[in-house]
């Protein structure tokens, strides 16, 4: 998969690119990221990519100049993307079903904002959605932007070791992950669920499933209607909300 970020801090994106689950994904040439200036695509001395808002008030906004040259020359350059996403507070909720979603395309371009924002006619000529990461305003799209590559690249094929890990994630299967424990089996005080040190395979795979379900009930009860659960899941959930 492909993907091209347009950012004014490019170093700032590359380094949360280079480590981890991401970093080996593109060492491996599991996915393909470029990192583009936007000043690069400037004409004037300056570089220059904001100017002040029309109709006054305070901030800058971004110029939409640069975005239409850095799109053109990504379309050239490694051909027309599938998606383009500009990252905005406004922007519809960003989710797990959504990194699915992307991961499903060929070649996504990001485009990080800064100031009070991109000229709107960007968003109206360029954007094909608009992605925000949550009911917060940061002060740029550059970390947006991270966060939406690391859970799409996660979900590439062979990016992350043991595939079983991705599947058994929150959210995957419409349930928030069930409590993990690793060595040693007691630590101050507090032992391990036993059920975890039986050996008994078919016990440990219910105690994570009813440990997620209860999990989910208690924090995201709203996850609950689109979880696939059997007919005893069910059953219990409406024992449990009735007590
Ligand atoms: N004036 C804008 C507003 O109130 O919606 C906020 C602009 S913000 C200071 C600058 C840039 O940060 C935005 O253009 C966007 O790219 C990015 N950004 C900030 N918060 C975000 C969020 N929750 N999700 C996605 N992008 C965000």
């Amino acid at each position: 998969m492909k993907v091209d970020i347009i950012t004014i801090f490019p170093r700032m994106v590359e380094a949360g690119l280079a480590e981890g689950v991401v970093g080996r994904a593109r060492t491996g040439g599991l996915i393909d990221i470029v990192v583009h200036n936007l000043r690069d695509f400037t004409t004037d001395k300056h570089h220059v990519v904001d100017d002040v808002p029309f109709g006054g008030g305070p901030g800058m906004v971004m110029k939409p100049e640069p975005f239409f040259a850095a799109l053109a020359a990504i379309s050239e350059r490694r051909g027309t993307p599938d998606a383009v996403v500009m990252l905005t507070p406004a922007g519809v909720p960003f989710t797990q079903a959504g990194a699915r979603r992307l991961v499903g395309l060929g070649h996504l371009v990001l485009l990080c904002g800064r100031y009070e924002g991109i000229d709107e006619r960007v968003r109206e000529a360029l954007a094909t959605e608009e992605l925000s990461i949550g009911d917060y305003v940061l002060s740029g799209g550059e970390i947006p932007a991270l966060a939406v590559v690391d859970a799409v690249a996660r979900l590439v094929p062979g990016v992350v070791g043991d595939e079983q890990s991705v599947d058994a994630d929150s959210f995957t299967r419409g349930l928030l992950d069930y409590p993990h424990y690793t060595r040693p089996a007691e630590f101050a005080g507090r032992p391990v669920p036993g059920v975890l040190v039986s050996g008994h395979h078919g016990e440990i795979r219910r105690w994570r499933r009813n440990a997620a379900l209860e999990r989910t009930a208690e924090r995201r009860p709203d996850l609950l209607a689109d979880a696939a659960l059997d007919a005893d899941e069910h059953e219990w959930l409406s024992k449990r909300s009735k007590s």
